[in-house]
């Protein structure tokens, strides 16, 4: 004997219904066979929809009846030869007559009971069950027809009614003793003594199927749905969502208790008792293995099984000082909870038993705070307690597995996933069996704390970085395509899997949740829509994505000014924009603290000496130990570029100009020349090391006439050229002695300063050449030979590599 269930989408139309009748035709050669199925998917729903618009007046009930009715006469008429139609489609037309009937008489009272719910209900099961008998007649299998009403008897909880298991078993077990071999059977509908009708709670099909196989002893029990199988996760959220081949009794039952849909929790408790193997098996795709739930499960290498939630719940906390150690106190909270017929789905107490609290779905919040106080209203009035608290919004996300009890650290492990990834836990439970661990989180942060664990636990594969890029400009578009160039060694090699989420420019943003398609980036974001940077920013915090990883490419105010609201909700900030780290010491230090307070990372080596790695060298030294006694540097490529190729020769005007166009200057020359630039990093390496420093107490001999710096860009130009005798002076001033100029930031004993020197060739900053940049560190262990790093110090694609650096820095902190 084997029992088998098909769920709501399984019978939800001809097509469908044809694919559940190749399975039973099948089987039947093998076994008999019971078969419980739900009424078509989304039928349910519909009809207590009409229910309620009847109850509140509105005649909007009948166009939906009318709708339903359709959906099941079409189905008939799909499935059923036309010669033996007319049956059904009076069956059909009766019973939806009915269905009126109750909506309109639910009109005039304006009253709709649970009762009448119950009798609602029913009929979407009623219905589905006779047309499938009819369509298996018309393939010439003959099936028989149950009335659960009169085989299930529960007692009179309407919605949710409790079954009386003796006088069900023996039904069933009479009902089997006969020579049918096909037996259809509608799921969810019961009735109580009186014969009323009542239901087995959402989702009740499943369990009407293992009160059948418990009471037939059946080999085993199928669900058919439209998943392959339990999976680590609900796989509308999770999109690496694994199927469970094999999982214990327990560990279903704890998924399903927190939140897995597809098998309703009280289903288990029967099959389990009688140790009866359930299947879940998918009408899609027959042949797929499917999950098997029974006692012995087989370990597949997961110390947990899978990631549940459940949304919609309110925390309720009592709390109060005369509540310590007073013996009595949780067992009034429960008697009141139980009282109202309220539910408790998580508990939790500190053991300073100051406080009690509970989780509870939150349409019970109110009434749970009525009942509470008025059973504390005695303590509440003599303040040893205080009024419930109650908050709303929250969900909880739980663990499951059998094998967590013998493995320490998984709870470290999922906590601090969800605090790398800025989700707040509002209360922790975990059942004495260790097979469960729950946390409480606001809702807003389910479905990122769920994929966040998923990837914790399940993902070994490769963990998902998600990337906002703010400027679309030189280094911006380098970046993007060396990402694009990356994504698969990254993935074969590092298992990241990046994903750039969204792209900014000055005047377009793009965002894409399941990341953008790089090699037609451009295009996308030019018919995206028209968006500033703040509004770039509150979707990039709506959206709560794990391991976000927001990189400024421009040189704006504007933007270094949203790093404070991203930090704090712990999305990393990677910055090649100098603008925040270069201003007030004030703000870059309360930058680095909100990166060390929410955990995310603020990364700027790209401030100083584009790619090279001169911060990260920096930060090395400092941590293992050492101490920085000098630096000494050229940190402009512009500068570097412009005296290398500078020799009183062609006009000093041009050879600005071609670093520019080359793409070395800062989008405004001026800032480097003036060395402005030079002075913005040494300041920054400054502080890296610890100083307080601002701009101001930096010291900077400028090379340039004051009239150059004045003006617009043009002007700029305008003015070096009349003033190329100038140039030509400081030039020949160091040829003559065989000195090249070199552009020298310093700093030493605290104090920083920039000029423009004399370099002779047994100094180590006269071999620099082209755009280079180097810096010599001094430290109490590089003390006669510093350490020294060197290379190109400007231009787009190094930068953007060093860009790129900080990206990995960043996903393999997080
Ligand atoms: P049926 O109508 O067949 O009873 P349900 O809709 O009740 O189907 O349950 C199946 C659905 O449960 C799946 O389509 C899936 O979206 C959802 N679901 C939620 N959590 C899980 C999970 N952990 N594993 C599989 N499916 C899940
Ligand atoms: N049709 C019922 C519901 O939607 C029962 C079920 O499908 O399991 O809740
Ligand atoms: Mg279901």
């Amino acid at each position: 004997m084997l029992v088998l269930k098909f769920g709501g989408t399984s019978v939800g139309s001809a097509d469908n219904i044809e694919k559940v009748i190749a399975i039973l035709r099948e089987k039947l050669k093998e076994e008999k066979l019971l078969v419980v199925v739900s009424a078509m998917g989304g039928t349910t729903d519909a009809l207590l929809e009409c229910g309620k618009l009847a109850a509140l007046g509105n005649e909007a009930y009948k166009e939906k009846l009318r709708e339903i009715e359709q959906r099941h006469i079409s189905t008939v008429k799909e499935l059923i030869p036309v010669q033996q139609q007319s049956a059904q489609l009076s069956m059909v037309k009766k019973m939806c007559n009915e269905i009126e009937d109750l909506c309109n008489g639910i009109f005039l009272l304006n009253e709709l009971s649970v009762r009448t719910i119950d009798k609602l209900l029913s009929y979407g099961e009623l219905l589905s069950s006779q047309m499938i008998v009819a369509a298996l007649a018309g393939k010439g299998t003959e099936a028989k027809w149950v009335d659960s009403r009169e085989v299930i008897k529960t007692n009179s909880e309407f919605g949710n009614a409790a079954v009386d298991y003796a006088i069900t078993n023996k039904n069933i077990q009479s009902l089997i003793n006969t020579n049918d071999k096909l037996f259809i059977i509608p799921g969810f509908v019961a009735s109580d003594p009186r014969n009323i009708t009542t239901t087995l709670g959402r989702g009740g099909s499943d369990y009407t199927a293992a009160i059948f196989a418990a009471a037939a002893n059946a080999n085993s029990l199928e669900i058919w749905t439209d998943v392959s199988g339990m999976m680590t996760a609900d796989p509308r959220w999770v999109a690496n969502a694994k199927i469970i081949s094999s999982i214990s009794y327990q560990e279903a039952m704890e998924l399903s208790h927190f939140g897995a849909k597809v098998i309703y929790p009280p289903t288990i408790q029967p099959v389990l008792t009688k140790n009866i193997p359930v299947w879940i098996k998918n009408t899609f795709a027959k042949d797929e293995h499917g999950t098997v739930i029974k006692n012995d499960a087989e370990s597949d290498g997961n110390i947990i099984r899978g990631i549940s939630s459940i949304n919609n719940i309110a925390l309720l906390s009592l709390e109060g000082s005369g509540m310590v150690g007073v013996p009595g106190f949780s067992k009034r909270l429960f008697e009141a909870l139980s009282g109202a017929s309220i539910n408790v789905i998580l508990i939790t107490q500190g053991s300073s038993e100051h406080s009690i609290c509970v989780g509870v779905d939150a349409v019970n919040a109110d009434k749970a705070k009525r009942v509470i106080d008025q059973a504390f209203t005695g303590e509440i009035a003599m303040r040893r307690v205080e009024p419930l608290i109650v908050e709303k919004d929250l969900s909880i996300v739980a663990l499951v597995g059998d094998h967590m009890k013998s493995h320490p650290g998984i709870s470290g492990k999922m906590f601090g996933g969800l605090g790398k990834n800025g989700i707040n836990v509002r209360a922790i439970a975990q059942g004495s069996s260790e097979r469960n661990i729950s946390a409480v989180v606001n809702t807003a942060d389910v479905r990122k704390a769920i994929n966040v664990l998923h990837e914790e636990f399940f993902e070994t594969s490769y963990k998902q970085i998600n990337i906002f890029v703010a400027g679309a400009g030189n280094v911006g578009s380098k970046l993007i395509r060396q990402l694009h160039q990356q994504q698969s060694f990254l993935r074969d090699h590092l298992r990241l899997q990046i994903r750039v989420v969204g792209i900014a420019n000055s005047k377009k943003a793009i965002i894409k949740n399941e990341g953008i398609d790089l090699s037609n980036w451009e295009k996308i974001l030019g018919d995206g829509s028209s968006s500033n940077i703040e509004q770039f920013t509150d979707e990039i915090i709506e959206k709560n994505l794990r391991n976000s990883v927001f990189v400024d490419v421009t040189a704006s105010d504007k933007v270094a000014e949203v790093y404070e609201r991203l930090l704090q909700k712990t999305i990393s900030v990677v910055a090649c924009n100098k603008i925040a780290c270069s201003s007030s010491y004030a703000r870059y230090k309360k930058l680095k603290e909100l990166s060390n307070e929410f955990n995310a990372s603020f990364l700027f080596e790209t401030n100083v000496g584009a790619g090279l790695p001169v911060i990260g060298t920096l930060t090395d030294l400092l941590r293992s130990g050492d101490n920085v006694q000098s630096i000494e540097a050229v940190l402009s490529g512009t500068l570097n570029f412009v005296f290398n190729h500078y020799d009183g020769k062609r006009l000093f005007a041009d050879v600005v100009k071609q670093a520019q166009d080359e793409g070395y200057t800062e989008p405004d020359p001026r800032l480097d020349l003036s060395g402005k630039d030079v002075m913005r990093k040494i300041m920054i390496l400054a502080r890296e090391t610890g100083e307080k420093i601002e701009m101001d107490d930096i010291e900077n001999k400028s090379f340039m006439p004051e009239s150059c710096m004045q003006g617009s860009v043009e002007n700029f130009y305008s003015e070096m050229r009349k003033h190329e005798d100038h140039f030509k002076k400081l030039y020949d001033a160091a040829a003559k002695e065989g000195h090249k100029l070199k552009f020298v930031a310093r700093y030493d004993g605290g104090k920083a300063s920039v000029g423009l020197q004399h370099i002779s060739s047994e100094q180590d900053l006269y071999h620099l050449y082209g755009k280079d940049n180097v810096v010599l560190f001094y430290t109490d262990r590089y003390k006669e030979q510093p350490l020294v790093v060197k290379g190109a110090g400007a231009g787009a694609e190094v930068t953007a590599s060093g860009v790129f650096a900080d990206i990995m820095r960043a996903a393999r902190v997080n």
